[in-house]
């Protein structure tokens, strides 16, 4: 172990948060509880009680008179900029989300309050179906919120010696990961794949030679939409051991979320996931299975190629009127509902600015968002 596992007391200490808002919030209450004197800086920073608050660009004096900072950027070079500008001064400098890049690890299951603890008495109750001895780990990290993570998620982000994570896993999940784990970002934005789909395969193959615990963690269920069956696929063509653990996948979250149950006795009796993801320009979907009016369609990747879907289910017979919702970020603080009807759904997403992670879910059942919506409600 090359770190030396401290506490910190923080009371009347300045201690900095800077970043982009909903990573810097993962931290804000921890060290808050410490006593010590927070001030946040963030472009899209939100003022909070006794907190110093500034919403602008970081920048180097703003480093004076502090003792810890906490860098929660997305952007890996903007951390690396403060990671740097504390290193020049001294200054110790949590990365949330990537803690191997950082000179601090703050460890964020132990400064959990309340929850945390029930997290760890929670995960000393021994599994029902202990796992197998593994060396890789597919994982389902859930649609983002932490409090979505299995047992057995947590379990093995805890102890894992190397963790492989895509795009979607959010910033506060790999924050409980084992801060000693090296972190290796195996991307996938749209179009953008930080790593190809067969040198991932490869480096699992890879790193379990080396590693006796590797997690390889996935947004939502590695089964769905996630290339899951691809990569064990190659584990089991190197006889390397492995086991799958499933998460919650984003329909499931989206619609509990924003108040849509998928089927209702009165509005669907089947439910169908496909994928939006536009190749070659086409979306290639059995538009005619599509048309049922008493099945409700969950679309993924759907955001780019919303209208074409909408018009081509409208051409295959499928009701104009059909309620039809797009969530946003689902799960999340942020999180965003957008709901109308098929015939509508397009014009209203161009005229608003919407941005990935979105998930389209149309059918009967949106309608009854205007009284179920529980997390709206309760923003
Ligand atoms: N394996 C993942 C899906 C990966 S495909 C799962 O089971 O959820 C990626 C797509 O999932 C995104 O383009 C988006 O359509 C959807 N998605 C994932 N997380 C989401 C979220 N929090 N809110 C809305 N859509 C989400």
């Amino acid at each position: 172990m090359d770190s030396l596992p401290t506490f910190l007391r923080l009371q009347g200490r300045k201690c900095l948060l800077v970043g982009d808002h909903t990573n810097t919030q993962t931290l804000i209450a921890s060290v808050m509880r410490t006593g010590a004197q927070v001030t946040v800086i963030g472009n899209d920073a939100v003022p909070s009680d006794g907190v110093v608050t500034i919403q602008r660009n970081f920048n180097d004096t703003d480093l004076i008179d502090c003792w810890l900072v906490v860098s929660a950027f997305d952007d890996d070079a903007r951390n690396r900029a403060v990671v740097s500008a504390c290193e020049k001064k001294q200054i110790f400098c949590h990365v949330t989300g990537n803690p191997g890049q950082g000179t601090a690890i703050i460890d964020t299951l132990q400064t959990a309050s309340a929850s945390g603890r029930q997290f760890s008495s929670a995960l000393t109750a021994e599994p029902l179906s202990t796992p197998p001895s593994t060396r890789v780990s597919l994982v389902g990290a859930g649609p983002g919120d932490p409090d979505l993570l299995t047992l057995r998620a947590l379990r093995l982000i805890q102890s894992a010696s190397v963790v492989v994570y895509d795009r979607l896993v959010s910033t506060s999940i790999l924050s409980l990961c084992n801060p000693a784990a090296q972190f290796i970002y195996a991307g996938k934005a749209k179009a953008n794949h930080a790593l190809p789909q067969d040198s991932i395969n490869e480096l699992l193959v890879e790193l379990a030679k080396t590693h006796d615990s590797v997690v390889r963690l996935k947004g939502g269920d590695p089964f769905i939409f996630g290339r899951g069956g691809e990569e064990i696929e190659t584990l089991t063509d190197h006889k390397v051991s492995f086991q799958v653990v499933p998460g919650i996948t984003a329909a499931s979250g989206c619609a509990a979320f924003s108040g849509i149950p998928l089927t209702h006795r009165d509005h669907a009796q089947s439910c169908v996931f496909v994928t939006g993801h536009l190749r070659d320009g086409q979306i290639n979907l059995n538009w005619k299975d599509l048309r049922d009016p008493t099945q409700t369609i969950v679309v993924y990747m759907g955001l780019t190629g919303l209208r074409s879907i909408c018009e081509t289910l409208i051409k295959h017979g499928r009701d104009p009127h059909t309620p039809a919702a797009l969530v946003e970020q689902g799960t999340t603080t942020a999180q965003r509902v957008l709901a109308s009807t098929l015939n509508e759904l397009p014009q209203l997403v161009e005229q608003t600015d919407v941005g990935a992670p979105t998930l389209l879910i149309i059918g009967g059942v949106v309608s009854l968002r205007e009284k179920l919506d529980w997390f709206g409600a309760s923003q």
